[in-house]
């Protein structure tokens, strides 16, 4: 559908496998941002609605939609993928007449709590050198 180098939350694959965690934790899935009754089959084919997450960030972190309301899921979409980014094709996916659903600032308010990617880390070896 789309390329993509790795889980865009924490960076591994099944390529590159979390060191931490059996391989299968790490296989990429897709996550749709707008979790709304139809927002599985509305988002399939909209690079713009969706994150790529491996089955650990999918399954036990983005769940929390506490700690990832829509708003911070695209602000990482934003980060990570900047050109499948667009707010405003998003907010007429999930609402025709409510074109300001979810506003820019909204999403800019959550770019200090994006986490790095973990691949893009120095390793501990590294930190010692
Ligand atoms: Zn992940």
């Amino acid at each position: 559908m789309f390329e993509s180098r790795g889980c865009e939350l924490c960076g591994y694959s099944s390529h590159h496998h979390n060191p931490a965690m059996p391989v299968a934790l790490s296989k990429l899935a897709c996550h749709e941002i707008y979790n709304g009754a139809s927002g599985r089959s509305l988002s399939l084919d909209k690079p713009y609605a969706l994150l790529v997450l491996c089955q650990f960030c999918n399954q036990h972190l983005m769940t929390d939609k506490g700690l990832w309301p829509e708003s911070r899921q695209l602000c990482l979409l934003k980060l990570r993928s900047p050109a499948r980014y667009d707010l405003g094709a998003y907010n007429k996916l999930v609402n025709p007449r409510a074109p300001n659903r979810t506003t820019q600032s909204d999403v800019d308010a959550w770019k200090g709590s994006i986490p790095p990617d973990l691949t893009q880390l120095p390793s501990w070896k590294q930190l010692r050198e």
